[in-house]
């Protein structure tokens, strides 16, 4: 049978938001709160109970139970497989599909380049902070003001000044050459006939460039003396892990503070977004001086709302102001663009300034729209009709980039005010300039039918703990890890996810949900989706959460003691002594968390017993 390739569906997943897919087959699907919401197409109703969320781009129906990801949705609505619900979307998304025999091949060898990455970005690190070598390179970074509690949240380092220090590091760790060279890190030469390798990156400071689950994915060198020759910065090379179009620097660190304010700053470089985050504003990420593209897009409307971008007051900082602004517009995120002083970038805006000069700024940033009128307005002769005829083309074309039409008309009528030209001939412009086309919805083969879903039944207490520790993961994660021990889950899902989550956090079980069985697939969609109803006003989610391991442990103990009974190989004695300890011991549990915390943690110990 055809494989497609992990990373061609991560490809398509990442380009088919699950909000546009699902709004193209159900046209009635309407922004309500925090999700999206319509009929359920899987089920007869007359209030909607079928919900998409954007953020985890998946799906639930709370009346059916129907629920995935954006594959599985197209699947259940077409009534086709797996693979062809792939090829759909990756043709929506303009996506080739290349079939490989070796799917699994490379999944194990992107999960070698993790390591290596993460090995090398330690390598460099500690030749920063440690080596002798590093000394340069640490007055360096002194003297840009950034002191080692940063330089190590950010995995800085830096690149000995050798044409193998790092490539004889890694052969000793058992890497091959050929690893080291696909990951990037060295570069292939052929002197003298001789195939040979020689490092990348040398005498160089090494920022680690991550993906949004803090993996290291690749780096980014720059050299620390202007006279010395060679670019500026040297980074990765486009590899199975990193793609530049697609990753954002510090995005792995900024993604929770994003999500509170609901808004991203995009800087530049990769010392201003530092800069920003050693200031104590997180919610910053760098695009490091590529062009922002829809992929970048995607991934920041996914927690985010509105785009501040912070951009050079040079005349390329401004195109690429306006070019992003339009990118982000046409994925329905607000933006908002800062003006900094001349010559100044965030990072010496700080550093010279102080941190609230630049928070102001933020604050006071104009809109896109506001920004476009303002500089284009200030290039051209607005008092000549062909200057001024430039800039409202201009202005209709940045506003036709937005999908909504309530975003639209408020723009027209902000651009009318503006550029004083009615808003009715503004509006009549915009429609006959409009020449993009919409992408019509894929035609419906047939009726959907209700899928055969047989929902299996999960222990309540354990998908209670699941929902209790995707919802409250922080403060419920620790309890669980120290007081829980797997055997304690007696059903194989749950306790596979709760396994999974003492690893990763929950966003990754619906990042990776074509990873997972189809049962385990709806009890994670069910999980994620379903408010956690059972904490009230008295009871804290840590609170339930023991009371939850309490109970498991009970179960765990009275599985154990009703096993006795038919334990023919124990003497009656023995079978006696341990059923009363086991009483015992489910009568302390019964006792609440206080009391009985002292025995959980003996029984948490790792069984000396063979429990
Ligand atoms: P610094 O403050 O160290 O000079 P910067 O971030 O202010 O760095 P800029 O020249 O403004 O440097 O460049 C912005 C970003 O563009 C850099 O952080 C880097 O990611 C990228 N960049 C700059 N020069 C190069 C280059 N020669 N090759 C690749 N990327 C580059
Ligand atoms: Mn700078």
């Amino acid at each position: 049978m055809a494989t497609i390739p992990k990373d061609q569906i991560e490809e398509i997943r990442f380009q088919c938001n699950i909000v546009d897919v699902v709004g193209s087959y159900l046209p009635t699907l309407k922004r309500m709160g925090s999700t999206f919401k319509c009929n359920c197409p899987f089920h007869q109703e007359k209030t909607p109970s079928f919900t998409v969320n954007d953020k985890m781009q998946i799906f639930h129906c709370f009346g059916c139970q129907a629920g995935g990801d954006v594959f599985k949705f197209v699947m259940e609505y077409e009534k086709v497989d797996f693979v062809t619900a792939v090829k759909i979307l990756a043709d929506r998304a303009g996506i080739e599909l290349r079939y490989e025999g070796g799917a699994t091949e490379n999944k194990n060898e992107k999960d070698v380049l993790y390591k290596i990455h993460q090995d090398a970005a330690m390598f460099y690190h500690r030749m920063l902070m440690d080596s002798p070598e590093g000394a340069e390179a640490r007055r360096y970074l002194e003297e840009r003001e950034l002191p080692p509690e940063i330089l190590k949240e950010f995995l800085v380092g830096f690149a000995p000044n050798e044409w193998d220090g790092l490539m004889n590091k890694a052969l000793e760790k058992g890497y091959k050459a050929e690893q080291l060279e696909a990951a990037g890190l060295v570069v292939p030469s052929d002197r003298n006939g001789k195939k040979s390798h020689y490092d990348r990156f040398r005498n160089r400071v090494m920022f680690s460039i991550c993906d949004q689950m803090g993996r290291v994915i690749g780096f980014s060198g720059r050299i620390m003396n202007a006279a010395e020759k060679g670019a500026k910065y040297v980074n990765s090379p486009e590899t199975l892990l990193f793609k530049k179009n697609r990753v954002l620097f510090a995005f792995d660190k900024a993604r929770k503070d994003i999500v509170e304010a609901r808004t991203a700053i995009v800087v530049e470089g990769q010392i201003d977004a530092i800069r920003c985050h050693e200031a104590g504003i997180r919610n910053v990420v760098a695009s490091q001086g590529t062009a922002l593209t829809e992929n970048h897009a995607r991934l920041l409307k996914r927690y985010a709302d509105e785009i501040v971008l912070v951009l050079d007051a040079d005349a390329a900082g401004v195109k690429a102001a306006l070019a992003s602004s339009a990118i982000f517009l046409s994925t329905e995120l607000s933006v908002r663009v800062v003006t900094l002083p001349e010559k100044e970038d965030p990072d010496s805006l700080i550093r010279t300034q102080g941190t609230e000069i630049f928070r102001q700024l933020v604050a006071e940033a104009q809109s896109a729209l506001d920004y476009l009128i303002d500089r284009r307005g200030g290039e051209e002769n607005m008092d000549s009709d062909a200057g001024k005829m430039r800039v409202v083309k201009e202005t209709l074309a940045l506003i036709n980039h937005c999908q909504s039409a309530a975003r639209r008309d408020q723009m027209l009528q902000r651009a009318a005010e503006r550029l004083g030209i009615s808003i009715q001939a503004l509006g009549q412009d915009m429609r006959r300039s409009k020449q993009q086309t919409r992408t019509p919805a894929p035609r419906r083969t047939e009726e959907p039918v209700k899928p055969p879903h047989v929902p299996k039944n999960h222990p309540k207490e354990e998908t209670s703990l699941l929902e209790l520790l995707v919802h409250y993961y922080p403060e419920v994660k620790p309890l669980v890890h120290d007081h829980l021990p797997l055997h304690c889950l007696v059903d194989p899902v749950c306790r596979h996810l709760v396994d999974q989550l003492m690893l990763d956090e929950p966003d990754v079980l619906t990042e990776q949900l074509h990873d997972f069985d189809e049962e385990t697939q709806r009890v994670i969609i069910k999980v994620r989706m379903e408010e956690c109803r059972k904490i009230d006003e008295e009871t804290t989610s840590v609170e339930l959460a023991q009371q939850y391991i309490l109970l498991l442990w009970r179960k765990t103990l009275e599985r154990k003691a009703a096993a006795l009974g038919q334990d023919a190989a124990l003497a009656a004695e023995e079978r006696f002594r341990e059923g009363t300890r086991l009483k015992h011991d489910i009568s302390v549990l019964k006792k609440g968390w206080t009391h009985a915390l002292p025995l959980v943690e003996t029984l948490a110990e790792p069984p000396a017993d063979g429990f």
